[in-house]
């Protein structure tokens, strides 16, 4: 007898699967990853075959048989690392296995299909009536001649010639023309154009040594534990990438290449489509999901041997992996922020591991774990010779507040871009125009409704608005406690800076970059190419002007607040605030003109901020991984965090002294529980955190999945909720 176990695709946590279903003759191949419709109790639900086996514990009359096949589900290789992700971030099955399956399936809803259209071929009876003059009509004889030239579908032949699905059907009838069912790929906006012209620069010394020392890894089997290719900025890392993925195809195998969601702009994926053509797919969720549901059949069967993408990119369909590329792993976006709680950097490690593959992590500012762990290969230099731009610290600590958040030192070096007709890049690390509003008669401060946090202010909108939930409300012109009228704006984001500049610049162009700025498809890239296509202009903006982008005719790159990274409560902090600030630094200078660097700062003297200022990654690295040893932060531990969250707060305090509990209990030897703490109030919900902090990775994983299942399933958490992050970030 055939049985597949299945999990079904629901999303009930404390499910026991995966269940066992005999396999009738009449459903043909079924294998692991098939996606099946199964009986479930008095439903039908959508399941994922994890196993085949012989035989069942269960007794045969009480086999349930499956309804039918959907689709060519995924393969065995990416089942094995949905089950692996669903086990090791304290996930279920059933959301690990969503990760690998073709967009669109179990969704419920309306099931993403091929798209099939009918493709018209002229036969040898079509030539001969063509040539010989048979008796055709006019538009039929166009229709003939058209196919002459080769298969088009009755769309193409409509827009060519005008024929109409009446033609077609008459001359298939006499057998003028034959018809046939294909599939047909809907393609992301501007793909497969300059297919695989491009040829590659010659790469530097340095370049061509890291190309041969990674292509020497590709038939090493420990390749997958990673290399860190440690490239400061602008030293032609993408080159690198394409070169080895390049080797990679010629050996007839495929590739991955993460990038983060920001810098998948159309330039990037244009470079890489540029150079390899049509075998590069593109997953990203601005694509309509008919579009993603055939990129990613074109991974499926061979058509795409490459897919660019950000984290879940990850996941593509492609067998005989020979290469997965992270480019700049620093970035915090291959973290997935709903459950499953994935990195996809460790997800990307599992991977090639399991396919035997090279995991090649890029960046210019390494995290403190690859430093530690990975093997190494560097590019010290640019790519044009041209050292890094100096950087200058302003200590802001003890300038006039009337000054104003730009410092006059900035304001000398952005006079200074203008006269000589260049580019600046400004970035102050918020969005709207003022983060505080108070009233200056009685001291009234406006806050959300919702959330323990101050409005911002936004002036485009007139509107006071909450960053963690969105809660708006009009800009008010008194304040409602004591009816004065003098209310004040205080501290910058990015819509108080723009203008400031503006006033000051003018008649110099001011961009500005941020979510508020960039939203919608193409957004961001939008701006940065009408950045790209002034002469001499400035942009301004969040973290997000820091990324993703090569504008060689910038030489001014400031930072405002170079320390608000610094005080958020996060063991990464100080990471963070280095990788931001070298990242930054790093789009100045990138020409023959030069460049340099302003970071105003409260803290001139932190190690991340002195660090980056020398373009010192080494020491930086050295000091924080001391610093993290001391004090037993990652690499040297593994953190589980447990946040819950209710409407009551005494609900969430019964709730988080109970896991808490639970938890001293279960924990292994030499894991130790922090907390639980209070976090702010945010969207109306009283919030608790606790962390895990152990040298036991897999045991203490096992404790947490253990205790939250047997309180989910005891209904002990009811109105609660919980969610598990494995390593947050
Ligand atoms: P990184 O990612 O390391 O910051 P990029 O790969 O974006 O650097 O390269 C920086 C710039 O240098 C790009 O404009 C790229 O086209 C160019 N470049 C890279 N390698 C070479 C080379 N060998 N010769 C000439 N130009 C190069
Ligand atoms: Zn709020």
């Amino acid at each position: 007898m055939s049985i597949a176990r299945v999990e079904p695709l629901t999303t009930a946590r404390a499910l026991r699967g995966p269940f066992d279903y005999e396999i009738p003759e009449r459903l043909g191949d079924v294998g692991v990853g098939t996606v099946l419709e199964v009986p479930f109790g008095r439903r039908r639900v959508t399941g994922v075959v994890v196993e085949l086996a012989d035989a069942s514990e269960v007794p045969p009359e009480k086999l349930a048989r499956p309804i039918r096949v959907l689709g060519g589900g995924t393969t065995e290789e990416l089942v094995r690392l949905g089950l692996w992700i669903a086990a090791e971030y304290c996930s279920t099955p059933a959301r690990g296995l969503g990760l690998v399956l073709p967009p669109g399936t179990g969704t419920g809803g309306e099931r993403t299909r091929f798209r099939v259209e009918k493709v018209s071929a002229i036969t040898d009876a079509g030539r001969e009536a063509l040539e010989g003059g048979g008796r055709l009509g006019a538009k039929q004889r166009l229709a003939l001649q058209q196919l002459l030239e080769g298969d088009l579908t009755g769309r193409q032949l409509a827009a060519r010639a005008g024929v109409d699905s009446g033609t077609l059907r008459r001359l298939e009838e006499r057998g003028l023309i034959a018809r046939r069912q294909v599939n047909v790929r809907r393609r992301p906006e501007g793909s497969g154009v300059g297919s695989a012209a491009a040829s590659a620069p010659e790469l530097t010394g340095a370049q061509a040594e890291a190309v041969r020392d990674l292509i020497a890894k590709l038939d090493d089997p420990s390749a997958g534990q990673g290399v860190l290719l440690a490239g400061v900025t602008g030293s032609g890392k993408t080159e690198v990438y394409l070169a080895v993925v390049e080797e990679v195809l010629r050996r007839g195998r495929t590739a991955i290449v993460l990038v983060p969601e920001i810098g998948l702009t159309p330039q990037a994926v244009g470079r890489f489509q540029a150079r390899l053509g049509d075998r590069v797919a593109v997953l990203h969720s601005a694509l309509s999901a008919g579009q993603r549901f055939d990129e990613w059949q074109r991974l499926k069967s061979g058509e795409a041997t490459v897919c660019v993408g950000p984290r879940s990119a990850v996941f593509a369909p492609l067998s005989e992996l020979g290469l997965i590329v992270i480019d700049e792993e620093h970035d915090s976006s291959y973290k997935q922020e709903g459950d499953p709680r994935y990195d996809a950097r460790d997800v990307a490690r599992r991977r090639a591991l399991d396919a035997g593959s090279l995991l090649v992590l890029g960046t210019a500012t390494p995290r403190p774990e690859s430093w530690r762990a990975l093997e190494r290969i560097e590019l010290p230099e640019r790519v044009d010779g041209q050292g890094m731009p100096p950087v200058e610290i302003v200590d802001t600590r003890d300038s006039d507040p009337r000054q104003g958040p730009i410092h006059r030192k900035t304001w000398a070096a952005l006079a200074e871009v203008r006269e000589r007709g260049e580019k600046a890049i400004v970035m102050i690390n918020r969005r709207g125009f003022a983060p505080w509003l108070t009233c200056q008669t009685c001291g009234h401060h406006w806050g959300c409704p919702n959330c323990d946090v101050s409005l911002i202010v936004h002036r485009e909108s007139d509107q006071l608005i909450c960053h963690h939930c969105n809660h708006a409300e009009p800009l008010p012109r008194s304040c409602g406690d004591c009816g004065g009228t003098t209310l004040s704006q205080s501290g910058a984001g990015t819509q108080r800076i723009e203008r400031l500049l503006a006033d000051e610049l003018a008649p110099m162009p001011v961009f500005r970059l941020d979510a508020d700025t960039s939203g919608g498809p193409g957004g961001h890239a939008r701006i940065l190419s009408a950045f790209d296509r002034e002469e001499s202009a400035v942009l301004v903006g969040t973290q997000m002007v820091a990324k993703g982008h090569d504008f060689p005719e910038v030489t001014l790159a400031a930072i405002l607040d170079a320390d608000a990274t610094l005080r958020f409560p996060d063991f990464r902090a100080e990471e963070r605030t280095f990788s931001l600030v070298t990242q930054l630094a790093g789009r100045s200078g990138r020409s023959r003109a030069g460049g340099r660097v302003i970071v105003q700062t409260l803290a001139p003297g932190a190690p991340s901020i002195a660090s980056a200022a020398t373009h010192d990654s080494p020491g930086f690295l050295a000091g924080e991984l001391e610093r993290r040893r001391e004090l037993g932060y990652p690499p040297f531990s593994h953190l589980i965090r447990i946040q819950l969250a209710a409407e009551e707060e005494p609900d969430v305090d019964r709730a988080a002294g109970l896991v808490a509990d639970r938890l001293e209990a279960a924990l292994p030897a030499g894991a130790a529980l922090l907390g639980p703490a209070p976090m702010f109030r945010a969207r109306n919900r009283f919030r608790r955190r606790m962390l895990v902090r152990s040298a036991t990775r897999e045991l203490s994983i096992a404790a947490v999945h253990d205790t939250i299942e047997a309180l989910l399933a005891g209904r002990e958490l009811g109105g609660i909720t919980l969610s598990v992050d494995v390593d947050p970030q």
